[in-house]
């Protein structure tokens, strides 16, 4: 078996255990293999394991990747910052977005989705560490916000997601997502039918599984370095 290979197992037998001491069902959460700064070879290589889901945080990065695999049926996220002139690029190649923050970005989406391709899955990304250098919509803006997305004729508003404070104190991670958690539940309270919690990365995903995440999204614990640093090679 492959690192890679064993590290998916790793971490989906992780999340399956997280998933049962939580009362879940193992199934209902769904992993995503976070590939940035990764080649194409080891997306490669995790699909050979098993794993479609794929997500990217650079547009240019991601463009170049999607054309390198494009004979591998996979399911492309975007979770990274989102520039007013990339959201043709992000419209055009992504099934999935899951770092939408405001109502303007939302509505280029949209407008720039091809008509014949299936909507645009979108989550609202919600600030809730309130610091300010992070990226996410207040949540008190959060429920308006929703509404007004979920309006959108090419987008389908699927969920929340967040990237907390980073930290190992359990209770903090879970405190955090809990907050994400309850915005979630108080939106479909409020009418929408949102499904999707996307919430915890490699050190806090069995904090996330525990307060209900439905997607969560990893990277480091999946992909590992070069065996050698990339100018090694040339020295
Ligand atoms: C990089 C990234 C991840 C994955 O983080 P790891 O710590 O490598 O698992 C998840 N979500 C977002 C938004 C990211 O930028």
């Amino acid at each position: 078996m492959t690192t890679i290979a064993s590290n998916l197992q790793a971490v989906r037998d992780a999340m399956a255990a997280a998933a049962t001491e939580a009362g879940r069902a193992p199934d209902d959460i769904s992993l995503l293999a976070v590939s940035k700064t990764f080649a194409p070879e080891a997306i490669r290589e995790a699909y050979q394991a098993g794993q479609t889901r794929f997500a990217e945080s650079y547009v240019q990065e991601a463009l170049h990747k999607i054309a390198a695999l494009h004979d591998l049926p996979l399911e492309w996220h975007y979770i990274g910052p989102i520039q007013s002139n990339k959201t043709r690029a992000i419209a055009e190649h992504f099934a999935w977005v899951h770092s939408v923050d405001r109502l303007k970005i939302a509505e280029r989406l949209s407008g720039q989705r091809p008509a014949h391709f299936p909507p645009l899955q979108v989550c609202l990304q919600v600030n809730i560490s309130g610091e300010a250098s992070k990226s996410g919509a207040p949540p008190g803006e959060t429920a308006q916000l929703a509404m007004a997305i979920a309006q959108l004729p090419h987008l389908r508003l699927r969920g929340l997601m967040a990237v907390p404070e980073p930290g190992d104190d359990v209770a903090a991670q879970r405190a955090a997502f809990a907050r994400l958690r309850r915005l979630f539940e108080q939106l479909n309270r409020q009418g929408l039918q949102l499904d999707t919690l996307s919430m915890g990365m490699s050190h806090d995903f069995a904090a996330a599984v525990a307060e209900g995440a439905t997607m969560v999204r990893i990277g480091s614990a999946i992909f590992v370095q070069r065996e050698y640093p990339q100018d090694a090679l040339f020295k």
